[in-house]
């Protein structure tokens, strides 16, 4: 149960003054869902604005509080030319007050004419006039706009505004309680970190590095902590020690011969099984390494011993590649084999479901309908969870709790994580690395070709697809900008689909799962010659006639992710290529991320140049969700704080073994907080 003292950090959103349906999805997707979430929701900057008595004061560009009377309006009669209000300072100086989109009226509104208002906004020069776009406050007295000097920059998503967010989080700052602290005294006087709740109105109100560091620092000891946990629980829990005897891998009738590195980690896997304390490990590959024949051997073996195998991956298109792939490759051996998605229903489901319960089926492979609680196993004794990054620790404890004894888990990744994060990701796991790629694999040219060369990339389309072969057409797709992304790869596909005939499949996330993978196995199957497509083929595709790809705008994927999605081609034996398009307004780092993705193919040096390169540069936080695991702690602060945090989790471990004591109990609370409970709840189940 979660402590009462955090109760008022864990209502729902829905309290909140002005928090009604239309800003639900916002929110939502900005992850804002409690109390909690909002004052978690960190600044991303902060905009100082300067109180001018007249415009000329005023460098171009800075941000500024100045009073301003409207003397005339222009435009606005088309909806697609921007409208301008024509305001005056004292002195006479004029500027205009420009909104884009459909926003006269309301302008209109708030802008009548020769009525003084205080505008705060920034300041431009367009051609010979000043202008103010979108103002970002307009009031009539002084005192609203004054207070606005400071103010934070909040991420934000769209159907969302900094006005509106920022007085959100200010009614959820009032609910703010004091904590008692978890942060070992000696460490927090020595850094000159304030108390937890001063931290968090801090972090608010301006740039405050000791307060932005004490609440990543938390973020960070509350994941190791957890981590050791885990690993804690994990030692004193019973498994099924699994011991093969070759007879079913013996059948396995493969076209090729096992890398160094497989083998290796083959048998680093069948160890751990032979061992009464659950395997714990995690297979780190690059993509194409083969991780896949690594599982499925691992799978045999405990089918070999009598027991259930299940894999997890995180979405319905690689599940049923992962089915095929396995089926095939292991038809020899007899093994029955069952594919189970959240879309199964009826008679299929309810026979899938009797087969695991009575062991007529060996081993399963699907998403996480695979683990729901109406699904029961006879004797599941290995889950290997494919890209381990999608899944919170959480979700594989849970999978963990389905087997008479706990299971053995095995969790492949293919992001290859620089190692201070390994720590920090993977704190709690034994690590198998397939550090060789199978023989014969080309390096694929990758080349940056600027965007207004497009007419020549959609030429080498038509070359290539007279070859016979078939390519990938990636578009960005990122939270901040879904809508507009969407209608561009919409945009695109239709473009390339009036060019190349209707061989062109589209395929993004907010597809019906049945469209999607439609369009998807028209593609595997050749059917389709050209897939264009947002991230969702990131993760596992496998289509090796697919030889070149395209990425838009690439300079807006991080490198890790550029890497991944390269890896969709270069799996067959001829040779690949991949495009980066690249915008116009590219920075010095985006030139230099593009010319690594060009130089280099080693997954860990591209993660690691990443981390160096984006690490440095901004002073507040540089948070990339999906790249770790936490929210509060950028890349800088986990390279700088989190050696400090293990040290701390592993001493209040080993001090006070369960978390008792006073900071015992206040470490609780933190993990409370950073909804690590899972690892409370470990504690008490020892
Ligand atoms: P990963 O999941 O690690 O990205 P896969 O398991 O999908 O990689 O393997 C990529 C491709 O390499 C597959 O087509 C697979 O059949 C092939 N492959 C795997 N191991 C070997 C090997 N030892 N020699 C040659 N090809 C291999
Ligand atoms: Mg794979």
């Amino acid at each position: 149960m979660r402590p009462e003292e955090l109760n008022p950090l864990f209502v729902n959103a829905e309290a909140l003054k002005g928090v009604g349906a239309g800003l639900a999805r916002p929110l939502a997707k900005l992850g804002l869902n409690r109390i909690r979430d909002f004052v978690y929701h960190l600044p991303d900057r902060f905009v100082s604005r300067r109180v001018l008595q007249a415009l000329e004061e005023s460098a171009v560009g800075e941000q500024v509080i100045v009073e301003l009377t409207p003397v005339d309006y222009r435009g606005g009669g088309n909806p697609r030319a921007p409208f301008r209000v024509m305001a005056e300072d004292r002195a006479g100086n004029v500027c205009a007050l420009v909104y884009f989109g459909r926003n006269a009226g309301w302008a209109r509104k708030q802008l009548p004419l020769n009525e003084p208002r205080w505008i705060a906004g920034r300041l431009d020069q367009f051609g010979q006039s000043l202008q103010i776009v979108h103002p970002e406050h307009v009031g009539e007295d002084s005192t609203a706009a004054m207070g606005k000097t400071i103010e934070p920059i909040y991420p934000l998503s769209e159907g969302m505004t900094q006005g509106r967010l920022g007085a959100l989080v200010q009614q959820a700052l009032k609910a703010v309680p004091e904590l008692p602290e978890w942060i070992e005294p000696s460490l927090k006087s020595k850094q000159g970190w304030p108390d937890w709740q001063p931290a968090v109105l801090a972090a608010h109100r301006g740039e405050d590095p000791k307060a932005r560091d004490r609440l990543a620092y938390d973020e960070l000891l509350a994941n190791s902590l957890a981590l050791m946990l885990v690993r804690a629980s994990n030692r004193r829990s019973k498994g099924q020690p699994l011991q093969g005897d070759g007879r079913l891998r013996s059948k396995l009738a493969l076209p090729f011969a096992l890398t160094g590195a497989q083998r290796r980690s083959i048998a680093e896997i069948e160890g751990d099984l032979a061992q009464s304390a659950p395997m714990l490990r995690l297979l780190q590959g690059d993509v194409g390494s083969g991780k896949t024949i690594v599982a499925l051997e691992s799978m045999l073996i405990a089918v070999e011993a009598g027991a259930q195998a299940a894999l997890l991956a995180p979405t319905e298109i690689l599940a049923r590649q992962h089915f095929e792939t396995l089926r095939r490759m292991a038809a020899p051996t007899g093994v029955n084999i069952a594919l189970l998605t959240g879309r199964d229903k009826g008679k299929a489901r309810e026979g899938i479901l009797m087969g695991l319960m009575d062991g007529s089926i060996d081993m399963v492979v699907g998403t996480h309908a695979i683990f729901q609680d109406a699904v029961a196993y006879k004797n599941l004794a290995l889950a290997v969870i494919d890209e381990q990054h999608r899944f919170g620790v959480g979700q594989r404890l849970m999978l963990t709790q389905k087997g008479k004894a706990t299971p053995h888990c095995l969790a492949m990744t293919a992001t290859p994580i620089p190692r201070t994060l390994t720590l920090a990701q993977y704190g709690e796991m034994d690590v198998s690395r397939l550090d060789e790629l199978p023989p014969g694999r080309q390096a694929i040219d990758t080349r940056v070709v600027a965007q207004e060369r497009i007419g020549d990339v959609v030429a080498a389309l038509s070359r290539h697809f007279e070859t016979g072969q078939q390519a990938y057409w990636v578009c960005p797709m990122v939270r901040e900008s879904e809508t507009a992304d969407l209608a561009a790869a919409e945009a695109r596909h239709a473009d390339l689909a009036a060019h190349f005939g209707n061989d062109v499949v589209l395929v993004h996330g907010q597809l019906k799962p049945e469209e999607k993978d439609a369009a998807m196995e028209r593609f595997s199957r050749g059917e389709a010659k050209l897939l264009v497509a947002t991230t969702v083929i990131e993760v596992g595709v496998d289509v090796p006639n697919a030889t070149l790809m395209v990425i838009e705008q690439a300079e807006r994927f991080g490198l890790a992710q550029l890497h991944q999605l390269r890896g969709r081609v270069g799996r067959g034996s001829e040779k690949s290529t991949c495009l980066l398009l690249r915008g116009e307004a590219l920075s010095e780092v985006g030139r230099e991320r593009l010319a690594l993705m060009r130089e280099t193919q080693d997954g860990f040096r591209l993660a690691e140049e990443d981390l160096r390169l984006r690490g440095g540069g901004e002073l507040l936080g540089t948070r990339q969700s999906g790249d770790t695991p936490f929210r509060t702690a950028s890349l800088e602060q986990i390279q700088r704080l989190l050696p400090m945090a293990h040290d701390d989790a592993r001493l209040l471990m080993e001090r006070d073994g369960g978390l008792v004591g006073e900071r015992g109990e206040a470490a609780r609370l933190l993990l409370y907080l950073f909804e690590r409970d899972w690892g409370v709840q470990l504690l008490r189940g020892g």
